[in-house]
C-alpha cells in the first residue's frame, strides 16, 4: 500500500472489528498495519493476515466447544505426526482426508493396525479437523458407545440415544477389538452402524482385521452384515508398522517384527484383504 490510509479511516477500522465482532482480526490490527506502513506487507498480504487471523481464533473457539461435548480424549493433529515414523501409511491419502470431502460423502474411514502405531491419533486428528470445520463430532470407544447404549436401553431411552449418536458428523468409534462385547451390545452397535449408514461418517480403529471381527463382535453373520454396510463407501488405512510408544527401546521393534510378520503370513492365507477393498 503505497498511500497509508488516512487518520479517520484508522480510527473507524477496529470499530467496524468489533461491530463485527471480530476480536481475532481486531488483535492484530496494529501490528498488521505497522507492517504496511514499513512496507513490510503488501495491501493483499494485510487482508490476509488480518483475516487469517480471525479465522484462527474462531477455530480455537470451535476446537474448544467440541472438546467440551465431543469427549475427544485428547489434542492430536496431523502436525503432530511423525509420518517418517510410519512409512506404511501414505501420507497423501490422509492428508486428503483432512479436506473433509469423506464427511460431505458420508463415507467411512477404517484405521486397522496393531497397538501404538498412531490409529487413535489420526481418527483424533481428523475429528479436530472435522470440528475446526464447523461440523459435529463425537468420539467413544467401543465400549464407551455399548454402554451408553445399554444404558439407555435399560431406561427405555434406546431410541433417543440412538438419535444422538446418528446425529454428529463425525463419529469416532476407537478400539474395535480391545474388550469382548456382549452379544446385546453387538446388536445395539450393529444399530447404530446401520443408522448412520449412508447417513453420516464413521472413523473407526481397529487391532483386529476384518475376518476377526465375527470373534469381537460374537456374530459371524452380524459382523459380516457390519462390515459390508462399513466396507460400501469406505477408505481403509491399513498401518504396518512399530509402536510409537516403545520407539526408543528398539530390542523390541525384533520382537514386534516377527509378530508382525506373522500375522501378515496369516492375513494373506485368509480370503478377505482389507488393502483390496480401499476405494481410493
Ligand atoms: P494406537 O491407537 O494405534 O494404539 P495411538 O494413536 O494411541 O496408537 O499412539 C500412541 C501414542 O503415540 C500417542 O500418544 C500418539 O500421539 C503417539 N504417536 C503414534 N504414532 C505417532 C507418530 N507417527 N507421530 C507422532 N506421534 C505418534
Ligand atoms: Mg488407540
Amino acid at each position: 500500500m503505497k498511500k497509508s490510509a488516512s487518520p479517520t479511516r484508522r480510527d473507524r477500522i477496529p470499530c467496524m472489528l468489533a461491530d463485527l465482532k471480530m476480536p481475532g482480526a481486531l488483535e492484530e490490527l496494529d501490528p498488521i498495519l505497522q507492517r504496511v506502513d514499513s512496507a513490510q506487507l503488501t495491501a493483499g498480504e494485510a487482508i490476509e493476515t488480518l483475516l487469517g487471523a480471525q479465522i484462527t481464533l474462531r477455530n480455537n473457539r470451535r476446537l474448544q466447544a467440541a472438546m467440551r461435548s465431543s469427549r475427544l480424549p485428547a489434542v492430536k493433529t496431523l502436525s503432530d505426526f511423525d509420518f517418517t515414523f510410519q512409512p506404511s501409511i501414505r501420507r497423501e491419502q490422509i492428508e486428503s482426508l483432512h479436506e473433509l470431502g469423506f464427511i460431505d460423502r458420508k463415507e467411512n474411514v477404517v484405521f486397522l493396525g496393531p497397538p501404538g502405531v498412531g490409529k487413535t491419533h489420526l481418527a483424533i486428528a481428523l475429528a479436530i479437523s472435522a470440528a475446526q470445520s464447523g461440523r459435529r463430532v463425537y468420539y467413544g470407544t467401543l465400549a464407551d458407545l455399548i454402554n451408553s447404549l445399554e444404558e439407555a436401553q435399560a431406561a427405555s431411552r434406546l431410541q433417543q440415544r440412538l438419535k444422538v449418536l446418528t446425529h454428529p458428523s463425525l463419529l469416532i468409534v476407537d478400539e474395535i477389538g480391545y474388550l469382548p462385547i456382549s452379544r446385546t451390545g453387538a446388536m445395539l452397535f450393529f444399530q447404530l452402524m446401520s443408522r448412520r449408514y449412508e447417513h453420516a461418517s464413521t472413523v473407526l480403529t481397529s487391532n483386529k482385521s476384518f475376518e476377526e471381527w465375527g470373534d469381537v463382535l460374537g456374530d459371524e453373520v452380524m459382523a459380516a452384515a457390519l462390515i459390508d454396510r462399513l466396507l460400501h463407501h469406505c477408505h481403509i488405512v491399513n498401518i504396518r508398522g512399530n509402536s510409537y510408544r516403545v520407539r526408543n527401546h528398539s530390542h523390541l521393534w525384533k520382537q514386534a517384527d516377527s509378530e508382525e510378520d506373522e500375522s501378515n503370513r496369516r492375513r494373506r492365507r485368509r480370503s478377505l484383504r482389507p488393502q483390496e477393498v480401499a476405494m481410493d
